[in-house]
């Protein structure tokens, strides 16, 4: 190569460099690249939330700022490996912190602005109940009495799924009542994907800090979430899933209820279901 050529090749390598592209642009013979990422596992091969699944292992190639020695480009360029953190892959530390609290968790959702629903929200709804419920009910998002209450299931839908529960000879203190999504979605629109990505840490966070015995699924939108499926909640509404040492069920959502009442006593089978797995009797009326 003529040194016009060479240098003008070294200025692109060198501006790739500062862009931190270096690695996808090195000569990479299998020596140089074995020997820098030697120490490196292969990548997870989980990167969702299906039910059941154990949690990926992480990816780590040693500590950021170790001696990783140099790869050398073609053109002579010493260009730096960049090392990749030990510790939880990105998924796995958004999804849960060993050993926080749900108050932790309030706090670092703070005022949130991550989406945007906060654009019309009035109050965020993190969620309410007991923080060692046996018992968690996960609905979709709030809704119209809801975000100004800054409380879940608190309107029409609410009220229902408090007969529910007390059907089940429980009181709305003894169980957790939160939603996928914390903001309510204007004209009560379904969240969307981006939305329930970005929220949904939050929801999984709370889960793991709860660890109850029984989530329950309100709707399609909150089972298909933790499930990590598109299929319809009526192909597998009333069966258990195993979700991160928690038994999983999902039954129709109370709004769903309010307008098509025959369904209540699919829901109440799948009630009962949860109360024998939690030792209820129904409610003496
Ligand atoms: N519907 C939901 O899914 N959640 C609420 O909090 C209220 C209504």
């Amino acid at each position: 190569m003529d040194s016009a050529k060479r240098s003008r090749v070294e200025a692109w390598l060198q501006y790739g460099n500062e862009l931190g592209l270096g690695p996808y642009f090195l000569t990479r013979t299998e020596s140089a690249v074995s020997s820098a990422h030697a120490s490196a596992p292969p990548p997870s091969t989980s990167m969702n939330m299906a039910a059941g699944k154990s949690s990926a292992k992480s990816v780590a190639a040693g500590a950021a700022g170790s001696a990783t020695p140099p790869l050398s480009t073609k053109a002579g360029l010493s260009l730096p490996i960049i090392s990749v953190p030990s510790g939880p892959t990105l998924f796995e530390a958004a999804e849960r912190v060993p050993g926080e609290t749900l108050e932790d968790i309030r706090a670092d959702l703070g005022e949130c602005t991550r989406c945007r629903l906060h654009k019309a929200r009035t109050k965020l709804v993190f969620g309410v109940g007991n923080p060692k419920a046996e018992l968690v009910f996960v609905g979709e998002g709030p809704g119209h009495d809801e975000d100004i209450q800054g409380e879940p299931f608190v309107g029409r839908a609410g009220k229902l799924l408090t007969q529910m529960i007390e059907a089940m000879s429980l009181r709305r203190e003894d169980v957790y009542i939160c939603n996928v999504v914390k903001c309510r979605p204007p004209e009560n629109r379904l969240p969307d994907k981006d939305e329930i990505a970005i929220c949904s840490p939050f929801l999984l966070r709370q889960l793991a800090a709860i660890q109850p015995k029984v989530i329950c699924c309100l709707g399609a939108c909150s089972a298909q979430t933790l499930l990590a499926t598109n299929q319809g909640i009526s192909r597998f509404r009333g069966e258990w899933f195993d979700f991160r040492g928690s038994k999983l069920i999902a039954t129709y959502h109370p709004a769903y209820l309010l307008r098509n009442p025959p369904a209540k006593s699919e829901v109440w089978k799948d009630l009962q279901k949860v109360m024998a797995v939690l030792g209820l009797q129904p409610k003496k009326r």
